[in-house]
């Protein structure tokens, strides 16, 4: 296919090069969106900071790490073939088979001639002259592009936390978030783990065959149901295969997290004690994240709540001998889910082992970091290796990254500095032509990423589609659009227990970052829903023209 003229006309002038679309990032939406641009005739380019595709999936490498949604569900639909073709090895694919996936998708539609790797976007400024950004990156080329679309990613910007002495430490220190290349051997060494979230839950129980001695250190003790991860056999990839038109079609019109499983029809307190308890042991047998559909309530009736809590509670006494250990360890400050909940493989069982030290910081907490161990106000915890599983500045801290100017200079941090505004989590007023794939304001990481993901990519390249067959150049949202769907995610959310718990779903986990609930929790099938609504009325609560339009109303 042809370049576009009425996109491409005013990005040949100035600038290194010049592109109808600058995707930033190649992970699974950054690869996506290229490939459907492309297939539109659009000239894009790809900027990828890593030395490769994959996204999460290439910096995650810690010990254990694998996902938490179904590999035949956490897999690209878009095309049949892929999806007939690839073979997952186990119920949860693991960190190297995901990425050896996302490689494939590259190399089979053939992405990477379009992909600069090694190269971040530091900068990217709207010309409202031309209607066109201007993006600078770390090579110190100057790109010029008639849409940017954020594919950074939810989860990317991980966080060190701020320890009194941590630069001090003379042994290895890693994040899960930003995990060396190179095989890491624990053996023989006494290695602390810091933070007890998804990423420690799943390396704490490798960590722990390795070392000499682990010492974990929890600040809060998070709910975690058992993966029973498994070889997938032939039948059951098969059985897939045959069900996709449908499962699929669930996944993304009924399912609220993107995810086909069996849905509930009662609320927890429906039923008598019996019953519940054989359908929470049901749901435990069968492990991974749909415990939580257990019943149609638990993130919605505090009481229907603490029925599923109180189950989970009881199990971790079962599992953790030490009855101190497992006090520590069953989670008493949040409503179970109001948290993302966790998936594991024996990571209570872990406490059990002679090599094995539970800290709990809430009533001992950390110090300093001294040169050879991780001093509590009790004592001294001596390490010779240091992992910090301390999460990521989540949902915005990508886009904070990059310096983002729109009209008249303002900068995206200025705006977001209250928290993240956007009309449905796909773009920002006052940002005309930049487009974030899940971001705030979507449900995103309330889902099966790559549900949320292909949606996402659809509707831009959709919309992308209709503005070239009117000659449209420039979109922007309105200011009134935004604001109403700013109310309706805070309103929607505060109708749940999520807002109870301090998680990074709030900002919580960052000093100083304002406590908004960041992704819509309506579902991804009424999400959906609203999004193509929107389209069919012809993209109301955007403004779309030939040029920048001038805005209606003063930006907020
Ligand atoms: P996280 O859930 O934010 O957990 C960070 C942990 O570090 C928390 O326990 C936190 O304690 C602790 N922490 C942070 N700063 C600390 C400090 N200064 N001192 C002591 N403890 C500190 O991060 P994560 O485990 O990397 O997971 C983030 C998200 O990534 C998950 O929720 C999930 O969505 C995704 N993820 C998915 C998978 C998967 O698919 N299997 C795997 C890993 C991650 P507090 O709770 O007290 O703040």
């Amino acid at each position: 296919m042809s370049a576009l003229p009425s996109m491409s006309a005013n990005t040949q002038a100035a600038g290194d090069a010049a592109y109808d679309a600058v995707v930033v990032g190649a992970g699974f939406a950054g690869m996506y969106m290229l490939h459907r641009l492309r297939g539109q005739g659009l000239k894009v380019r790809v900027y990828e900071q890593g030395g490769d595709v994959g996204g999460t999936w290439y910096w995650n490498r810690y010990p254990g790490a694998r996902c938490d949604v179904e590999s035949m569900q956490y897999s690209y639909s878009f095309s049949d073939e892929l999806q007939q073709e690839w073979n997952w090895s186990e119920r949860y694919a693991p960190q190297a088979e995901i990425l050896k996936y996302a490689n494939h998708v590259a190399d089979r539609f053939k992405l990477r001639g379009d992909i600069q790797l090694n190269t971040r976007v530091d900068r990217a400024t709207f010309d409202e002259r031309t209607s066109t950004w201007q993006v600078a990156t770390s090579d110190g080329r100057i790109a010029t592009a008639k849409f940017v679309v954020l594919a950074t990613g939810c989860l990317s910007n991980a966080r060190m936390p701020d320890i009194k002495g941590l630069s001090e430490f003379k042994g290895n220190v890693y994040h899960t978030g930003h995990w060396p290349h190179e095989p890491t051997d624990f053996t023989g060494l006494r290695v602390g783990v810091i933070g007890t979230g998804s990423s420690a839950i799943q390396s704490v129980p490798v960590i722990a065959q390795q070392a000499r001695h682990l010492t974990v250190f929890q600040r809060t003790a998070n709910f975690s149901i058992p993966a029973r991860n498994a070889e997938l056999t032939v039948e059951e990839r098969e059985a897939f295969r045959r069900n996709y038109p449908e499962i699929r079609r669930f996944a993304r019109e009924e399912a609220r997290n993107g995810i086909y499983a069996e849905l509930p029809d009662r609320g927890a307190l429906d039923d008598g004690d019996n019953t519940r308890r054989a359908k929470y042991e049901a749901r435990w047998a069968k492990g991974g994240l749909t415990f939580m559909l257990a019943y149609n309530n638990l993130i919605l009736d505090k009481a229907a709540n603490d029925t599923a809590a109180g189950f989970v509670r009881g199990k971790i006494a079962e599992i953790v001998r030490d009855p101190e250990t497992a006090k520590r360890l069953q989670p008493d400050d949040h409503p179970i889910g109001s948290k993302r909940i966790c998936v594991d493989t024996d990571y209570y069982a872990t406490f059990n082992r002679p090599n094995v030290t539970l800290v709990d910081l809430k009533s001992d907490p950390i110090v300093e970091i001294l040169p050879n161990a991780v001093r509590t106000r009790t004592g001294d915890h001596e390490i010779d290796a240091l992992v910090l599983a301390t999460g990521f500045d989540a949902m915005t801290g990508s886009v904070a990254k990059i310096d983002i100017s729109g009209r008249g200079g303002r900068t995206l941090k200025q705006k977001w500095a209250e928290g993240p505004r956007t009309y449905l989590g796909l773009m920002s007023q006052g940002f005309p032509n930049l487009f974030i794939i899940t971001g705030p304001g979507s449900p995103s990481v309330l889902s099966n990423m790559i549900v949320s993901i292909e949606q996402h990519v659809d509707w831009i390249a959709d919309c992308l589609a209709f503005m070239r067959e009117r000659g449209l150049e420039v979109i922007e949202a309105t200011k009134e659009a935004e604001d109403q769907w700013v109310a309706h995610v805070n309103e929607v959310a505060q109708q749940t227990l999520y807002p109870q718990a301090n998680s990074w779903y709030m900002g919580a986990n960052i000093p100083g970052k304002p406590r908004i609930f960041m992704p819509y929790i309506g579902g991804v099938g009424v999400y959906r829903q609203i999004c193509n609504d929107v389209a069919a009325k012809g993209y109301e609560g955007f403004v779309m023209s030939q040029s920048a339009p001038v805005p209606k109303m003063a930006a907020s």
